[in-house]
């Protein structure tokens, strides 16, 4: 299934879930309001779909509550629970080009990266979370002889999670596995822009074995269900993934109403530092381009500045532009487009706005900047890099989430870092030396929640994922995202002496 010709049949074929699902049912939305899913590529409106608000939302919540109360899910056992996740990361496998299929149509990715990467990475996750239930121990506290404290660590209850559109499946399993594994009830809200995958995801668990009640998915506006999922009085923790405007919301949302746990992982606008004393320039090269133009640039630890030390600026910038022409956009279901469509025209006006006002700021347009058509749509950016960059610009400072890069030259090794750290974001830098003295060193005081060294924003399952500053708070990935969705319990038994 590698054609375009298989993909385009298939997407002839694909059926859409239009409903929230809660209880395990589809429902529509009760002021019976939809909203349109339109296929960014070709500008198509793919289904209408339920536009959920508070009334799905109190009974998404009330259904969850319920499951959990009941313990069908949260009192099963770490195996029981294991079987569940395992069966569903099979499941994900065997609906692989379905899912990979609804992203690429959705949002607008290269449908050949989400088979090649989302799907299998979201399989990936829930089985990571799974495998790791059953190994997993709690804590006896050194105390007294006539005591037995023990620290163990509880669900707590039901998690909410609000996701963004980037990465609609993977976003949603980064929340939905660890959330479930620890024994949490869960209302996923997916972005507006990308509902597709997480209610199929949703089905899919419940076939997996999930019972009904325990994963609820609400598509909706973020005004809306996303609002009143942050201001529910019967919520425990909100998880969310999105931009650091909309994160502050959640802040107040807690603060207005029930003081719900809130954890933010938002927008980025990380460095990529590249030193004279690199050995392998055309390799950092090649991921300087991955690292902004990869998924169109929709990437929140995109490498979206790129410092370079001056002595070999100009002959890196050389190296990089040869390789941006790599990933000029085209049709996501073509199997050789590295990049697709913006999500929608109202990113890709956005975008452009960027590169005019950049254009008018100073900087040098050493490639790109174009919007272009392809079947019928206008939502394709070529690959755009500026030089001649300044740090105080806009571009430099505010997220675009797009296909653009800024290079900018730096002389030593400090003003490198201070640039660097010189952002509200702190999510990820990366940098490329072959001193290793000089690696440690610039590692080491780069303020971001991952930094890569010669290679560009390195993520697995098994390493913590997250920023400091405006880029959030709180770890994705690894078995610390475990601390987002359990609070530990103290049970002290007095002992008769
Ligand atoms: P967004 O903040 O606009 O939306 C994210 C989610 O929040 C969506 O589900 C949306 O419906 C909801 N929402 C929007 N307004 C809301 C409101 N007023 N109240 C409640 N919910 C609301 O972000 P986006 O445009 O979907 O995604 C892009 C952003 O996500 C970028 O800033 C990017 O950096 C960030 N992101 C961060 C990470 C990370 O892990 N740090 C990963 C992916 C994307």
């Amino acid at each position: 299934m590698y054609e375009l010709s298989d993909w385009q049949q298939r997407a002839r074929d694909q059926g859409f879930i239009k409903h929230a699902l809660i209880q395990g049912r589809r429902v529509s939305a009760q002021s019976g309001a939809t909203f349109a899913a339109i296929n960014p590529a070709t500008g198509e409106v793919l289904a209408q779909v339920a536009a959920c608000g508070e009334a799905e939302v109190n009974q998404a919540v009330r259904s969850a509550r319920q499951a959990y109360e009941a313990g069908v899910w949260s009192r099963r056992t770490p195996v029981e629970r294991k079987q569940v996740l395992l069966r569903l990361a099979e499941l994900i496998l065997a609906n692989r080009s379905e899912l990979a299929l609804l992203d690429s149509l959705n949002m607008g990715k290269p449908v050949m990266d989400a088979w090649n990467i989302d799907v299998p990475g979201a399989a990936g996750v829930f089985r990571w979370y799974a495998e790791s239930l059953d190994k997993l121990y709690d804590e006896v506290a050194p105390t007294a002889q006539n005591v037995l404290a023990t620290i163990t660590r509880e669900a707590l209850g039901v998690v909410a999670a609000v996701v963004p559109w980037n990465f609609p499946l993977d976003m949603a399993a980064w929340k939905l596995a660890p959330a479930l594994a620890a024994g949490n009830s869960v209302v996923l809200k997916p972005a507006e822009q990308s509902p597709f995958s997480a209610l199929r995801l949703a089905e899919l668990a419940i076939e997996a074995g999930l019972p009904e009640g325990v994963l609820n998915v609400v598509p909706g506006f973020g005004e809306s269900a996303g609002k009143a999922l942050g201001l529910h009085m019967d919520v425990d923790c909100l998880a969310f993934t999105g931009s650091t405007e909309v994160g502050k919301y959640f802040m107040g949302y807690s603060a207005q109403s029930n003081l719900k746990q809130v954890w933010l992982e938002c927008g980025g606008k990380s460095a990529n530092l590249v030193f004279a004393d690199c050995q392998n320039l055309d390799l950092a090269a090649e991921k300087a381009a991955f690292g902004i133009f990869f998924n169109q640039g929709e990437v929140c630890s995109a490498n979206s500045r790129l410092l370079v030390q001056r002595s070999i600026h100009d002959e890196f910038v050389e190296r990089l532009l040869a390789k941006a022409r790599d990933w000029m956009p085209g049709d996501p279901l073509d199997p050789s487009s590295r990049a697709g469509a913006i999500v929608d025209a109202g990113q890709t006006a956005r975008v452009m706005e960027f590169i005019r006002g950049t254009e008018a700021e100073g900087a040098s347009l050493a490639c790109g900047g174009r919007q272009l058509s392809f079947n019928g749509s206008d939502n394709f950016i070529s690959p755009t890099v500026f030089t001649g960059v300044s740090p105080s610009s806009r571009l430099a400072r505010e997220e675009v989430f797009g296909p653009v890069l800024a290079v900018m030259p730096f002389d030593s090794e400090d003003e490198a870092v201070h640039v660097a750290n010189d952002s509200v974001y702190g999510l990820a830098a990366s940098l490329w030396s072959d001193d290793l003295n000089r690696a440690h060193r610039v590692a080491r005081r780069l303020k971001a929640g991952t930094v890569s060294v010669n290679t560009v924003d390195a993520l697995d399952v098994t390493t913590p994922f997250g920023g400091g500053k405006q880029s959030g708070f709180g770890r994705d990935l690894s078995l610390h995202s475990f601390d987002k969705y359990t609070h530990l319990k103290t049970t002290w038994f007095q002992l008769r002496s």
